[in-house]
């Protein structure tokens, strides 16, 4: 559904992406995961014909981007990273803004912009883009993405600005759409994120792909990402709650604790040793890298 095939941009001699083969099949949900600079919004880009390869192709649905921009384009729905909106305008008005462009008659229109808004959780918000969170702009986005009942979705750092509950929404709408069939691809920094959501994986990094493959990529990449917290109290600590967590392991008078979480959770640490008046000696934070975890990647794939 999705195909690159040598796909390839170079940037005053540097290549940006350099030589990129993917198969994507449909119904996929696709995480195309690297640090910043890896190359993910250029490929990104070329897959939705805003820029054109130097050299290589890639396809969409069989129709190669770069020579059918405006046929692909129709299959497609594509959230940038960054979402530009009419600020006077409410989030009706820019969905409907947006789906004059598919032909839709004004009956259509109403309906797909109200379904859209309830599915992103902006029905009944009255107001103009303007004054909108950054978390707001990118419910919106996402609705926008849609407009066209797209094939296709591509999604640029979808959870950048999101807090806990619209990223739970967000899980929600990807994976509802993969169930009907749809494809997608979500690029991201942010390793667990994609475990979450993505059924496979490619890690891109200097713009080129170093490791793909399915879960069992995720899972060895996710176990990488854990972060362990050590603790140091004047007072023997309480367990701490949090779904985070993986393992902990607690010295016998309880003053001193190894935690191993799957996010950083040491302000919920701190918080919960405030609120119970326990004196916090040490509190050291210990996470990989990104690009440790990839160069680990990047070792054995060329050893
Ligand atoms: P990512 O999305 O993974 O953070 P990008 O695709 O934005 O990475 O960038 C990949 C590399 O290409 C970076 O080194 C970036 O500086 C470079 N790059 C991206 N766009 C341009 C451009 N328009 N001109 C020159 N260099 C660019």
């Amino acid at each position: 559904m999705i195909l690159c095939d040598r796909l390839t941009k170079v940037y005053n001699g540097i290549p940006a992406v350099d030589d990129l083969c993917l198969e994507i099949p449909a119904g996929e949900v696709f995480g195309l995961l690297g640090p910043n600079g890896a190359g993910k919004s250029t490929t990104i880009l070329m897959l939705v014909g805003l820029i054109r390869p130097t050299s290589g192709a890639c396809s969409i649905g069989g129709i190669e981007v770069a020579a059918h921009p405006i046929e692909v384009k129709r299959k497609i729905g594509y959230m940038p990273e960054d979402v530009g909106f009419y600020a006077d305008r409410t989030a009706a008005e820019n969905l409907d803004y947006a789906a004059r462009f598919y032909g839709l008659s004004e009956a259509e229109r109403k309906r797909r912009v109200g379904d859209l808004l309830a599915l992103v959780g902006l029905d009944g918000v009255g107001t103009t883009v303007g004054g909108y969170s950054k978390g707001m702009r990118q419910r919106l986005g996402l609705a926008r993405a849609l407009v066209n009942d797209p094939e296709v979705v591509i999604l640029d750092e979808p959870t950048a600005n999101l807090d806990p509950r619209g990223v739970l929404d967000y899980r929600r709408i990807v994976r509802d759409l993969a169930g009907r069939g749809t494809t997608v691809l979500v690029s991201s920094h942010i390793l667990s994120e994609v475990s979450k959501v993505c059924t496979s994986v490619g890690i891109l990094a200097r713009g080129r792909l170093i490791a793909s493959g399915d879960r069992e990529v995720l899972s060895r990449a996710a176990m990488q990402d854990r972060v362990t917290i050590d603790v140091e109290t004047g007072t023997p600590m309480p367990r701490f709650a949090s779904p985070e967590i993986l393992s902990a392991e607690f010295s016998q008078d309880a003053c001193s604790a190894r935690i191993v979480a799957e996010s950083d959770i040491s302000t919920l640490i701190a918080k919960t040793l405030y609120a119970e008046g326990i004196l916090l000696r040490r509190l050291a934070v210990e996470k990989p890298d990104m690009e440790d975890i990839l160069l680990s990647y990047y070792t054995e794939g060329t050893a």
